[in-house]
């Protein structure tokens, strides 16, 4: 009786002083409250003239592991589409011990990017255009993620002068990609370590691959996807992000090039969202040959 005392206060302990971070109110999804859309509206991240409704945004609790080796809590507004993927590549962060400074939506730096890049922080959501253009970036269909931006610099190229320009300024440290060299410490929290983390859950456009700029911290789904994903309700949208996610993994391909060459056999140009709109029973037809194919 005594022994089988100690073994129930032992297992007592355990529960009580082990708790971990990896459990489902760690990472949770939850639409946006009434008041926490003022929270952004007042940040400047969302309005109603927003290309993402409110309903179709995600408010996602995510554990990780900062640089000191604590567990940390962050938030993180995605698109409905992708709420279990983002969550998924999380948990895998926080297995894998993958530092990340902080997650924090923008509105807590009243949607300035250069102060969110300074900050060191890791998010999604923001309603904005690409820098230096009129088109909407990624970022405001809640399908992009930029993660630790001291690590993961944004770098921009001058073609006349040669000159780069790293954003934030404190990630020239990070200019040199490599993870081990000789006689120097092992880095951490660096991109090139998860892309394969991304990829396979449906975010395998990394903003490492392009020429310029080159967007370390940057991981995507197309914009046409995007553009698709909004048009459609968030039932069909959230099963063909899925279906998009499996052909890539049983592919290592993209399926956006071919899906268009398929559509195009019409004889008619488009983007893929147009053809959607125009007739969809073409479009489920093409696309269901490449994600289910007949044996
Ligand atoms: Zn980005």
């Amino acid at each position: 009786m005594k022994k089988l005392t100690i073994i129930y206060s032992l297992i007592i302990y355990f529960l009580l002083s082990y708790t971990c971070p990896c459990n489902a109110q760690t990472f949770k999804s939850e639409p946006i409250s009434k008041d926490f859309l003022i929270t952004m509206k007042e940040g400047n991240t969302w309005s109603e003239n927003a290309i993402v409704p409110a309903n179709r945004l995600r408010l996602l609790t995510i554990g990780h592991i900062d640089f000191q080796g604590n567990q940390q809590i962050g938030q993180m507004i995605v698109l409905d589409v992708c709420e279990e993927a983002v969550l998924t590549i999380f948990k895998e962060l926080y297995k894998r011990k993958f530092p990340i400074h902080q997650i924090k939506p923008m509105h807590h730096y009243q949607g300035d990017d250069h102060a969110a890049l300074a900050a060191n922080n890791t998010s999604c959501y923001i309603d904005r255009n690409i820098i230096g253009s009129t088109k909407k970036s990624v970022h405001a269909y809640g399908l992009a993620i930029d993660i630790n931006p001291v690590q993961n610099p944004f770098v921009t190229m001058d073609e006349k002068t040669g000159i780069a320009t790293y954003d934030p300024t404190a990630s020239i440290a990070y200019a040199n990609r490599m993870l081990a060299r000789l006689g120097k410490a092992t880095r951490a929290g660096m991109a090139e370590e998860v892309i394969n983390i991304f990829a396979e859950n449906g975010f395998y456009w990394w903003g490492g691959y392009w020429d310029t700029p080159i967007d370390y911290q940057h991981f995507q789904v197309s914009s046409m996807f995007a553009q698709l994903y909004l048009a459609m309700n968030p039932q069909e949208a959230k099963q063909t992000f899925k279906e998009v996610s499996r052909y890539y993994n049983i592919h290592q391909q993209p399926i956006e090039e071919k899906l268009l060459e398929e559509l195009k056999q019409t004889g008619e140009e488009g983007s893929l969202v147009d053809y959607y709109k125009k007739d969809k029973k073409w479009f489920a037809t093409c696309f269901n040959k490449l994600t289910r194919p007949k044996k």
